[in-house]
């Protein structure tokens, strides 16, 4: 973990702050965690990391001291008693406890800090002005080391096996949410710690929204059903799309898939370090829209995953950043006609020196069940 603070120290001086702060409270979903994770190693619910010039500080509170003793490393750990998951109970101890020290300027998280905390710090250290950030961690954590990369391997090879078994219970009558339950019940078979995100099974017309979620829909004959899925092992997420037809497919639907499947793989092969990641998005754009399916693509080409889901870099459109080794990404295409249904396609793909790598080994070519 000590790399990873000392990645993070490196950016103080060119961010203008001499600390910074990783907030993480109960109330919020559990991947906003991700970054304290990262840093220090603690998955516990409830946690607030400062990181100092030379030190750092995990403070929790008391349903944590054991986890967080065997879990913390590059931090000292401090836990409070009596007190609720509270921004009023993290800014007391900070202010109380005298060996926790700090001063300056603090670096904070715009997309995680919650209001109650920051006028808590404000309050309690009107010396200490916040600084806003965002993505500062992010963008350390976009460069995966292998063994970060084994780990995510790990969640993708589970991720596939339960797919193989999820493709066998696809069947006229069955309803989306079942479909759903069962992702999420092979992966913690299949050794996962749970759902990297909540299962997105869509049927039918439904297959239109790229994020819908499951809902009691029974799958009927001829339907798409996408399927988008990915566990949780290890700390690290994979994410998979692959979708299927129930029955036979219509030509309109062959057509659809294999331009979608075209966009996918051609963007897998395009993929490389230092490629700007919208010329990425572009490469897969430019095929759907030369088949006057555009407008029917909605969202970004992919995004990094890693010990949360949707992490750096983006790749979109409208994306800045630019693909480096270590980078592991979704490449994801989708075509989406409204009351019709949609086609999406995912993969993760690990960008390297020379070329890429791409993780998942379920099957692409168009599966008729
Ligand atoms: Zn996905
Ligand atoms: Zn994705």
């Amino acid at each position: 973990m000590q790399p990873r603070l000392d990645a993070l120290r490196r950016r103080f001086r060119p961010l203008g702050i001499a600390n910074f702060i990783v907030v993480k409270f109960s109330d919020i979903h559990f991947k906003e965690a991700a970054n304290i994770r990262y840093l220090c190693g603690f998955n516990g619910s409830n946690a607030v990391l400062l990181v100092t010039a030379r030190q750092a500080y995990l403070i929790t509170d008391g349903r944590y001291t054991n986890q967080a003793r065997e879990q913390v490393t590059g931090a000292k750990v401090f836990t409070y008693k009596n007190g609720f998951s509270t921004a009023d109970a993290f800014g007391r101890e900070m202010k109380n406890n005298r060996e926790i020290k700090f001063r300056g300027r603090i670096g904070f998280e715009t997309a995680k800090m919650t209001f109650d905390m920051h006028k808590t710090l404000q309050h309690y250290f009107p010396n200490c002005p916040l600084v806003e950030t965002s993505g500062v961690v992010e963008q350390i954590a976009a460069v995966k080391d292998e063994t970060e990369i084994t780990a995510i391997k790990r969640a993708v090879s589970i991720t596939d096996e339960a797919f193989a078994k999820i493709l066998p219970l696809l069947k006229p009558g069955v309803g989306e949410m079942d479909i759903s339950a069962e992702i999420t019940y092979q992966h913690k078979k299949l050794g996962a710690d749970r759902d990297g995100f909540e299962p997105i099974v869509v049927s039918g017309v439904r297959s239109s929204l790229p994020h819908g979620t499951a809902t009691t829909k029974k799958i009927a004959k001829g339907d798409f059903v996408t399927i988008d899925m990915g566990c949780l092992a290890g700390g690290y997420t994979a994410d998979m799309t692959r979708t299927v037809v129930v029955g036979k497919a219509t030509s309109e639907q062959k057509k659809v898939y294999a331009l979608v499947l075209e966009a996918q793989q051609r963007a897998c092969e395009a993929a490389q370090a230092g490629m700007w990641a919208k010329d990425l998005d572009k490469v897969a754009r430019d095929i759907i829209t030369a088949a006057g399916k555009g407008d029917y693509f909605t969202h970004g080409l992919g995004h990094g995953i890693g010990m949360e889901v949707h992490s750096a870099p983006r790749v979109g459109a409208q994306s800045k950043d630019k693909l480096a080794v270590g980078n592991v990404i979704t490449i994801e295409p989708g075509v989406y006609i409204p009351d019709w249904g949609g086609v999406r396609i995912e993969d993760d793909v690990v960008v390297r020196q020379d070329s890429n790598e791409i993780l998942n080994k379920s099957p692409k070519q168009l599966i008729e069940l």
